[in-house]
């Protein structure tokens, strides 16, 4: 482990409640024998300069999510090529000098989703649906596959267009779904429905059938869309993977070390009660 590992761990959010990273954290935590905890923080958007600072002082580190990633970046001295792509972090510590660099590791994170659901790379037409921090991270994954194209689906087509500039002639924001769908090969659900309810979001009747299913949200048992997408003879997989690789990225970050990825799924699957 390094010598300047971080003397506090948070995840940075509003709300947290629903966070299961401290699950998966913690474990690997005791499984690699380091003495802190990972602490969930509340915190109002108003607070975030504030708590910040506090972090910064005691040489904190951790992790970032909805509604504070882009605050973040602006509040890091430093920032990856990732964390820059998509003007976003995800995953954060204190230099020796005091001041923060920024990560993102959804990006790794969306990788090895994409891995492990065995998603064909090059060639691939992906529609991802949502224009938020998600979609950001998706986009600068599938940005590096060959011959790769984008197309945004969001229901604020402003946002789907500023997120389509930012990443140039590989994206383009359309808000019509049958026709976005047609020909892709990976749908991705980078939006919050189905999180709390059994929403779609968006109907299986217009994707493809030989098309992969990737369903960035996760809830026990998986969301509905998932469940009915496998049924209907998808690939499909619900944001679990992703939630375990953007976390052992972060560990590594933060500790200079890998964390026990057997120890953090089973705490992450015990979580989610499968
Ligand atoms: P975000 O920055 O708030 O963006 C959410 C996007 O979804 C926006 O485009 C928003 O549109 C859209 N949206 C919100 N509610 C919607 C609805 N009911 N129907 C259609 N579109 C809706 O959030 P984010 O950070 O991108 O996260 C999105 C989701 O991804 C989260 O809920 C989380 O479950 C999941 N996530 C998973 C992981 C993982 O590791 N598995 C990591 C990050 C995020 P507007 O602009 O119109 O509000």
């Amino acid at each position: 482990m390094s010598g300047d590992a971080p003397r506090r761990l948070v995840l940075l959010g509003h709300p947290v409640g629903h966070s299961l990273s401290a699950r998966f954290q913690n474990a690997a935590l005791d499984a690699a024998g380091i003495a802190i905890r990972y602490e969930a923080l509340d915190v109002v958007p108003d607070d975030l300069p504030r708590v910040l600072e506090e972090l910064r002082a005691q040489r904190a580190a951790g992790n970032v999510t909805v509604p504070h990633k882009e605050a973040v970046a602006a509040g890091c001295a430093r920032l990856s090529a990732t964390a820059r792509r998509t003007g976003a972090v995800n995953t954060f510590r204190t230099a020796t000098d005091g001041t923060l660099d920024g990560h993102n590791t959804d990006v790794a994170g969306f990788q090895a989703m994409a891995d492990s659901l065995g998603v064909v790379r090059e060639g691939a037409r992906v529609v991802c649906l949502g224009a938020g921090g998600a979609a950001a991270a998706v986009c600068a994954a599938v940005e590096a596959w060959p011959r790769v194209s984008v197309r945004l689906l969001a229901r604020t087509s402003a946002r789907a267009l500023s997120l389509a500039a930012r990443f140039g002639f590989h994206v383009s924001a359309t808000v019509l779904p049958a026709e976005a769908l047609a020909d892709a090969t990976v749908i991705v659900n980078a939006t919050p429905a189905g999180l709390a309810d059994d929403d779609h979001p968006v109907a299986l009747s217009v994707i493809p059938r030989d098309a992969c299913v990737m369903d960035l949200v996760y809830r026990p048992g998986e969301t509905a869309w998932v469940r009915a997408a496998r049924t209907r003879g998808h690939r499909a997989a619900d944001g679990r993977e992703m939630l375990l690789h953007q976390g052992a990225a972060a560990f590594e970050i933060w500790f200079g070390i890998q964390p026990d990825l057997r120890v953090m799924r089973a705490a992450l699957e015990h979580a989610l009660g499968t």
